[in-house]
């Protein structure tokens, strides 16, 4: 193959050379890892995997892949099971909605689709816990249908392979076509597998093993000897410093566990994570104003007025400030604590964005290290005098 001219306009400029993926799948049935997940072509096998690997290591993910699918051997098993069986059988992978959606998923499956996890990429789609990228890999593995995955290990491969000299978070759509593009329309599963292993294992973020690429005489990057350059970084975002409030709300009702009030998907930056409710400081920075019971007692009603009204908390106590870094934001949490008095009847039973959790329950919930963050503070204060005001 030819090196391919850079161009300007990038959606014109897919490479298209079917020796690529010849040689992807040489090397692939010749070097593939041997993995439990490999050896399946049962649909509801490779759509557990997949969910399992999001964010995880294979490593990790293997003793608990071989559990699951003892515990829950097909959809029906997974969509009769209490959530409860399954959290525990997850427990310590992370990420616990991916175990929560798999369920929700299964019983849309068993249901609607008599068991049988669809074949159309949009039926696909509207199954809980399912992306572009999952409907493509369970579609080309299980059922060699023509689409293609672009994960975090592909894009970097291509991004390398065609010179994209854009960050790849704005070149999505491309990359996408270009996956198409090199796609074995014979064997569509295997190629997305191989092109996943690649990413994983030789064409690395760092230092990259070129020698031993399968591909390296197609690859523009290493022809033209700048690999080191690909892909592009992302373009530097200018630091946003913000002012919080964080609120520990402790319910003491039940017994002697203590259980606190948890949120989840109101707070754009961190809508995935279960969080203690947070606003922003009124003002900016907490001054004299914001101190002080009534200080923080405005700011709680702040919170309630838009996301439960009628939760009564007393006896603020300010514990302190922590730092916490998201993205390029750079905030600075005021965390006071105050004891739940009353809530509506209702409440918990009719919100699944509001719930109070006891530890355990929160590890359940999965760690944000917020939370773990605005605990150790309070754990360091507990017993001595509250910090300074302001800090
Ligand atoms: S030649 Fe190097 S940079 Fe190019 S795809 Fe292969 S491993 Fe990645």
């Amino acid at each position: 193959m030819t090196t391919q001219p850079r161009n300007e306009r990038l959606e014109d400029a897919l490479v298209r050379d079917p020796e690529i993926s010849e040689q992807l799948l040489r090397w692939y049935d010749q070097t593939a890892r041997d993995l439990p997940w490999r050896k399946s072509s049962d649909p509801y096998a490779i759509w557990v995997s997949e969910i399992m690997l999001q964010q995880t290591r294979v490593e990790t993910v293997r003793p608990y892949y071989t559990r699951f699918l003892e515990r829950f051997p097909d959809v029906f098993a997974l969509a009769s099971a209490e959530e409860e069986d399954v959290l525990s059988l997850w427990s310590g992978l992370g990420y616990y909605s991916r175990a929560r959606n798999l369920r929700r998923g299964a019983g849309v499956v068993a249901e609607t689709h008599d068991g049988r996890f669809p074949r159309s990429r949009s039926e696909a789609l509207a199954i809980p816990g399912i992306g572009p990228y999952t409907s493509a890999a369970i579609l080309s593995i299980a059922y060699e249908l023509p689409f293609a995955v672009v994960d975090g290990n592909v894009a970097r491969v291509l991004a390398r392979v065609c010179r994209l000299d854009v960050p790849l978070q704005r070149k999505a759509s491309f990359l996408e076509a270009q996956a198409e593009a090199l796609l074995s329309k014979e064997r569509p599963g295997d190629h997305n597998q191989a092109m996943m292993e690649l990413g994983a294992t030789v064409c690395v973020p760092r230092d990259p093993r070129c020698d031993l690429c399968p591909i390296g005489e197609h690859c523009q990057a290493h022809v033209d000897g700048v690999v080191d350059a690909y892909p592009s970084p992302p373009p530097r975002k200018e630091t946003v410093a913000l002012e919080l409030v964080l609120f520990l709300v402790v319910d003491r009702a039940v017994g002697a566990t203590e259980r606190l009030l948890l949120e989840r998907g109101n707070w754009p930056l961190i809508r995935h994570l279960w969080i203690p409710p947070i606003v922003e400081s009124a003002g900016g920075p907490p001054d004299s104003s914001d101190a002080g019971q009534q200080g923080w007692a405005n700011a709680w009603n702040r919170w309630t007025r838009h996301r439960a009204k009628g939760l009564e908390v007393g006896g603020w106590s300010h514990l302190g400030s922590i730092r916490h870094s998201i993205t390029h934001h750079r905030i600075r949490f005021q965390v006071v604590e105050g004891t739940l008095q009353s809530a509506p009847s209702d409440l918990w039973a009719t919100r699944d964005d509001l719930t109070v959790a006891t530890e355990r329950a929160r590890e359940e919930l999965g760690r944000s290290s917020l939370l773990t963050k605005a605990l150790a503070l309070r754990d360091r204060v507990k017993g001595r005098k509250q910090l300074e005001f302001p800090i």
